[in-house]
């Protein structure tokens, strides 16, 4: 993987690489992302350039020995781990991140940009809980302490590091703070807070940028042959999230259909009309965990409109034709009395949903909350 199959992040390539040639790299680096940020293709890229017989000032060769091995994730000093769970080929307690090497080199090669639920899914383990184990810890203390076979660096990824066990954690922070000489730690995470404090301390953070709708459109019109203006829809639906965005495209979505189905939950809601969201619910929580985050993130983007509208007119937001009649009478409902409260039940709910919790519990709790909020009145003095 080089730099430039890395969408977006320039200012910290360039950090990374000045590190390199100012010869202070940093032995043991956290990189903090949000989801589809791109943490992973970025440490892959990091490390094969580290390693790297030909580097040139911006990126790796591609075509050295060392990067040849690298772009197959196959060099012997390249140590990838990452959180598993038994499975039907690995019934059996323990298993160990080199239990899936098959998988996830092919999971990498395919999809560098998926979420930890894709991962699991791929193990057919999505209904478990993904762990790095702390007999996995030893696994890593050891690759460590293999010389390096052809490389100046030997490279140990730690993906989803907020997966190790706290046991697992504390055996491995003796060798973050004393490594073997040309050894480089990148862990990753997405859940910065639940990383031990002991980790951190003896990190370089890394902090990735959210990823710009412009960088997303541009890589989903590169990689999907897909026009400009339609990568953008699906941009901003994302909210820098690029693995989302992928999974959105390999889908497909029309938007007049999350508008139609985004109105009638609404109108449900309103007229407290309860056995009709109950069938609602059922028939959403049936659809699939990627389609109901694409439609509870287009009704979030929905809700922030209408409360433009209380201040700017129709024209002048980003509105499709199909969608004003509807947000036109739908503004007097949303106000500065209730959209803080809508805004943050539903980013609960997309996390709820990200994380794999039971969605029709999700998306009916958010429903009762949406009923009660809607019919709040606008405060006394406001509009
Ligand atoms: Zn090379």
């Amino acid at each position: 993987m080089q730099f430039s199959t890395v969408v977006g992040q320039k200012k910290v390539i360039e950090s990374l690489i000045q590190t390199i040639k100012d010869n202070r790299v940093s032995h043991a680096q956290l990189f903090i992302e949000q989801q589809g940020s791109g943490a992973l293709p970025l440490a892959i890229a990091y490390a094969q350039y580290l390693c790297c017989e030909n580097r040139s000032d911006i990126d790796s060769c591609g075509t050295c020995p060392s990067c040849l091995k690298y772009q197959k994730l196959e060099h012997p000093d390249l140590h990838c781990f990452y959180p598993v769970n038994t499975n039907p080929r690995n019934p059996k307690p323990p298993v160990f991140s080199k239990d899936y090497t098959a998988e996830w080199r092919s999971f990498v090669s395919k999809t560098p940009y998926s979420s930890l639920f894709e991962w699991l899914k791929s193990l057919d383990i999505e209904n478990k809980q993904g762990n790095i184990s702390v007999k996995e810890s030893q696994e890593i203390i050891n690759s460590l302490t293999l010389k390096s076979f052809e490389s100046a660096y030997k490279v140990c990824i730690i993906w989803m590091v907020e997966k190790l066990h706290p046991v697992a954690a504390n055996k491995l922070l003796k060798v973050l703070e004393e490594p073997p000489e040309k050894t480089l730690f990148i862990l990753i995470t997405q859940d910065y807070e639940y990383i031990l404090p002991t980790i951190i301390s003896r990190t370089q953070v890394v902090q990735l940028d959210r990823l710009s709708n412009a960088d997303v459109a541009g890589a989903i019109e590169k990689h999907h042959n897909i026009d400009s203006s339609e990568a953008m829809n699906y941009a901003k639906l994302c909210e820098g999230d690029y693995a989302h965005a992928q999974e959105m495209v390999h889908l497909g979505y029309n938007e007049e259909e999350l508008m139609d189905n985004f109105r009638e939950w609404m109108l449900l809601c309103f007229n407290r009309n309860v056995a009709g969201i109950n069938s609602w619910v059922d028939e959403t929580a049936s659809i699939g965990r990627v389609r109901q985050l694409n439609f509870l993130k287009y009704a979030l983007a929905s809700f922030r409109k209408a409360l433009l509208l209380n201040f700017v007119s129709l024209d002048v937001l980003p509105i499709l034709e199909h969608e004003k009649a509807f947000l036109a009478k739908f503004t007097n409902f949303v106000h500065e009395g209730n959209t803080m409260q809508l805004i943050n039940e539903f980013d609960l709910a997309i996390r709820h949903i990200e994380r794999n919790v039971n969605p029709k519990i999700v998306i009916m709790d958010l429903s009762l909350k949406v009923l009660q909020l809607l019919i709040k009145k606008v405060p006394q003095g406001a509009k």
